[in-house]
């Protein structure tokens, strides 16, 4: 038997992620039979289109993909990376300075394994998305949590960020459209931003997976797009699963500076080999079209944001700031609390998450899962019927 737990001490501290906790259990209950509405997803309902599916079917049948690739990812799809960077971003990357990875999430965790170090600090605007600051612990790091209000419309400002600064500040998290508000930095406040950063000498990682999903004539502007000299000290990550409805082909990537890009490498050789050679197929026909596919996607998200602003706003205690971009509405609703909802008075937006899986048979993520307690995030990417349906029971159980 083993005189201590046998988990080390590094990954005893990682925390699940709750949003996939909560998708499992409104899965497990719909399975079991119960009509459960999940608004706790972070994925698009849509099928990926299907000339995506069709390169990968193609891909499946031609032997070279049967074998290790480099690990950084294949060339084509580095190029079509670059392309695509260059489109979208107005920056010129070498498929040098790229490394496909299992989705997003693993080009973040390459990025903060390559760069965070034991005690350093990095700062993380909340709320937040819940794996930077794991995995920033994971690293031996410190996540620095800046905290947004309603009221400052859950954004920083360089003003807001200097009081946070110490001598072991190593990092800042930048993401626009925001996981979990919907949040958009205008152009202007990305270009402060990055001045600001430009002047502070650290680094900064920049997650632009929202990048094409942003509504009301609104565009998502990239950090190195407006300070390009922050470029030495920027890693950018990125990927397919929320554009082009991927999530389960987990291709995402990095675009760093030389010496990160060499390091990251070594730590990606070691640990991963090459991604899925028929997904990196697949995300490379998706790169390389047009953005047609994504504008009918993008048009449905935004009709269902609409109707899902307007129904929240009509509930009894509940502030919704109109989200301009990816496909999650965050409303606060402390003006709940103290109230008393089928026999339980409702103290936090934890209590209220229970309450509404509950009796209403719907899933909601609370906001102590994104360091904003308070708050609930409720994800539009799901049928406009099941939408209504699921906001419908909850106007009820609280009243509208
Ligand atoms: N960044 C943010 C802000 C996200 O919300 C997500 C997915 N929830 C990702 C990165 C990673 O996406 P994936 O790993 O599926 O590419």
């Amino acid at each position: 038997m083993f005189q201590t737990s046998p988990i080390s001490q590094r990954v005893a501290h990682v925390e699940e992620s709750a949003t996939l906790a909560i998708d499992a259990k409104a899965k497990a209950l719909k399975a079991s039979g119960i009509d459960v509405i999940g608004f706790g997803a972070g994925e698009p309902d849509f099928p990926t289109p299907e000339f995506i599916v069709e390169a990968a079917v193609k891909a499946a049948r031609d032997p070279k993909n049967h074998k290790y690739t480099p690990a950084i990812g294949l060339i084509e799809l580095r190029e079509a990376i670059s392309a695509k960077t260059s489109r979208d971003s107005k920056l010129e990357v070498s498929p040098n300075q790229i490394i496909v990875t299992n989705g997003g999430k693993h080009a973040i965790f390459n990025t903060i394994m390559t760069l965070v170090d034991e005690g350093d600090e990095v700062l993380i605007p909340s709320p937040f998305w819940t794996t930077y600051p794991e995995l920033v612990k994971l690293a031996g790091g410190i996540p620095i949590k800046i905290p947004t209000s309603y009221e400052m419309g859950y954004k920083v400002t360089p003003q807001i960020i200097e009081t946070y600064f110490t001598n072991r500040t190593k990092m800042f998290i930048h993401v626009s459209p925001s996981n979990p508000t919907g949040v958009l930095y205008s152009r202007e406040e990305t270009r402060e931003l990055g001045e600001f950063l430009l002047g502070k000498g650290i680094w900064v990682m920049t997650d632009e997976i929202y990048e094409h999903l942003t509504y009301d004539g609104h565009t998502s502007t990239s950090l190195l797009e407006v300070v390009p000299d922050l470029r030495e000290n920027t890693v950018i990550v990125n990927g397919v699963a929320k554009t082009y409805a991927m999530t389960g082909w987990r291709i995402g990537w990095m675009i760093s500076p030389k010496e990160v890009h060499r390091a990251a490498s070594n730590l990606q050789s070691q640990m991963t080999s090459n991604i899925s050679n028929v997904s990196q197929r697949a995300a490379q026909a998706a790169l390389e079209a047009d953005l047609s596919s994504v504008t009918a996607m993008r048009n449905a998200f935004d009709r269902r944001r609409k109707t899902m602003v307007s129904m929240l706003s009509e509930i009894h205690g509940f502030r919704t700031l109109v989200p301009e971009g990816a496909f999650y509405v965050f409303p606060e609703v402390s003006g709940v609390f103290g109230r008393e909802i089928a026999g339980k008075t409702i103290n936090s937006s934890m209590d209220l998450t229970e309450v509404i899986l509950d009796q209403a048979k719907v899933a909601v993520v609370p906001g102590e899962a994104f360091g904003s307690p308070g708050h609930l995030r409720l994800s539009y990417a799901l049928s406009d019927e099941s939408l209504v349906e699921g906001l419908q029971r909850i106007q009820k159980l609280l009243g509208s």
